[in-house]
């Protein structure tokens, strides 16, 4: 197949296997199920089919403990013995016939679930949690008693998969044990008083319940994922370190602040520039030629949109005109200190010099803090210039759609501490960055691509347990954004960028915590 586009990637949440890797894995002591795509690259249905395949992928990446996607090209010589003696079905592989399957990812999703319920003659994967309903009388025990995790009970018609998608979905997770139960089990839904399918039954730790009814498998995996106590077991990159370690400073002797998500806090915004400016950019001696002009380009975005305090906001501006006013080839980083700090006496204001998170603290030293404030004031600033474009008027980046984005491109290419953070985010602006083409796409390109980064980063050693990463904005923020096309959860864009600029607009700022 030389020539050939590869129709998958290792950027794909599924596993590439060839003849060796493919014996290796799928042998019959593995402790999951494989779900074997054998395509052939060339094949106009397979190519067809591979965004199918992707999709499914990314619906159950969270299931990989139990049963793998994955896929092996016919089409490359070195596989051909192995597509041949793997023609047939075979435990714990299942086969899904070269490109036959014009089959949704819904239907793939409920052959997967029926696979694992019924393969019982070898066994469930090791990590399979029970898919069978429960009755009255595996419950009765469990009423009214304390206990160490949630128990979650979704009651379901019989044709139902939400149940069993949902305790999948929640596999990997501690603090909670998922279980389903039938919509017919009258003595059940009688003694617990259900009137409405699905419904979750929720038995809290402390011996209380709480009945939710919700109609879709990503409210009930959402909510029950966000219960406190309830974490991620973490899975992925064991071995890679934790890239984000030095850049989220944490005095861990700061008494926890109480904080709202649905807000967004002005001290993380100003803790924002004061780490940006005093730390980051102070491993910079000097600042010349395409640091310099990326350095200005920040500084522009944010002097002219920062929708905070009009103090902060003239500390930058006065940094700004001083960098427009200056002929410099380079200048010095202390320059640049001397002015934010006011050692000019130019305008008696400067900024504050310490760092204080309220919605990007940490549950420990080490997680959240600057990434997360950065992440924040950069959504702040493509809601406030799609908001009033005339902001930026009479600067270098007049009418440039894509201003704010480009400027953290460049920033976080070239100043941000994490270096593979840098590389990654890079790949993912060269591949659509020039799609933008209005101030709402920039908008909405920097939440789907932070999602994309959420999503690649979840259960790594970068993820707090307590704030896992997760889609975001969840249904619990904004249950219009989310909708389910042929069983398949998906955005509601227009909702999103709805819900973007009200959460990113200024009247959503909350001056709390302030020094
Ligand atoms: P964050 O992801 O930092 O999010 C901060 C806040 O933004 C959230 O609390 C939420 O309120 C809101 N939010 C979440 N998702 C969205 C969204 N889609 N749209 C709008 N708002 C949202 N870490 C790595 O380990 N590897 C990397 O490759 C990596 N790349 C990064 C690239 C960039 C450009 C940045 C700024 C950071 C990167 N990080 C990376 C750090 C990582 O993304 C997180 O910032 C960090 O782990 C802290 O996570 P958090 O839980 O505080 O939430």
């Amino acid at each position: 197949a030389a020539g050939t586009a590869r129709l998958y990637t290792e950027d794909d949440p599924l596993v590439l296997l060839g003849s060796g890797s493919l014996k290796r894995s799928v042998s019959s002591n593995s402790s999951s199920a494989w779900l074997v795509q054998f395509y052939s690259s060339w094949c106009g249905h397979c190519i067809q089919f591979s965004s199918t395949w992707k999709a499914l992928a990314h619906d159950v990446q969270d299931w990989d403990t139990i049963i793998h996607i994955a896929v092996v090209d016919c089409a490359q010589d070195d596989n051909f013995d192995i597509c041949k003696e793997y023609g047939v079905s075979f435990y714990p592989t299942f086969r899904v016939s070269n490109c036959s399957a014009d089959r949704g990812v819904q239907t793939l999703r409920e052959l997967m679930i029926n696979f694992l319920q019924n393969h019982t003659r070898l066994g469930k994967p090791d990590h399979c949690p029970p898919l069978e309903p429960f009755n009255l009388r595996d419950l009765l025990p469990l009423l009214g008693q304390k206990s160490a995790h949630y128990t979650a009970i979704i009651i379901e018609h019989p044709t139902s998969y939400v149940g069993r998608e949902v305790i999948l979905d929640l596999s990997k997770y501690t603090g909670i044990v998922v279980r389903r139960a039938l919509s017919t089990d009258t003595p059940l839904v009688d003694k617990l008083k259900i009137t409405a399918f699905p419904s979750a039954y929720l038995l809290h730790p402390n011996g209380t319940h709480t009945h939710l009814y919700m109609q879709l498998r990503f409210f009930f995996t959402s909510f029950l994922r966000g219960l406190q106590g309830v974490q991620r077991r973490q899975t992925k990159d064991h071995s890679a370190p934790n890239h984000m370690g030095a850049l989220s400073e944490h005095h861990s002797t700061d008494p926890w602040r109480e904080f709202d998500s649905s807000k967004v806090y002005m001290a993380d915004l100003e803790s924002a520039l004061h780490y940006l400016l005093r730390v980051e950019l102070a491993t910079h001696n000097t600042l010349g030629g395409e640091e310099l002009k990326t350095f200005k380009s920040v500084v522009t975005v944010i002097a002219k949109l920062y929708p905070g305090r009009a103090s902060v906001q003239k500390v930058m501006e006065n940094l700004l005109d001083w960098l427009v006013r200056l002929p410099l080839e380079s200048i010095p980083y202390q320059a640049i200190l001397d002015l934010v700090d006011d050692k000019m006496r130019i305008s008696s204001l400067s900024l504050g010099a310490e760092v204080r998170w309220v919605g990007c603290q940490g549950s420990r030293p080490g997680l959240r803090g600057y990434p997360c404030s950065l992440w924040t004031l950069f959504h702040m600033l493509t809601v406030q210039y799609d908001a009033s474009p005339k902001l930026l008027a009479g600067t270098a980046l007049e009418g440039d759609p894509a201003a704010v984005l480009n400027a953290m491109r460049g920033y976080i290419g070239t100043f941000f501490g994490c270096e593979q953070c840098g590389r990654h985010f890079e790949e993912m602006a060269a591949q659509s960055l020039d799609q933008v083409k209005t101030t709402e796409d920039a908008v909405i390109w920097l939440w789907s691509k932070h999602n994309q980064v959420n999503s690649r980063l979840a259960g790594s050693l970068s993820d707090d347990p307590v704030f896992p990463k997760s889609p975001w904005p969840s249904p619990a923020l904004c249950p219009a954004c989310h909708q389910e096309k042929e069983g398949v959860h998906t955005w509601n864009e227009e909702q999103v960028l709805a819900f973007l600029r009200q959460h990113y607009g200024a009247g959503n700022l909350s001056p709390r915590y302030l020094p």
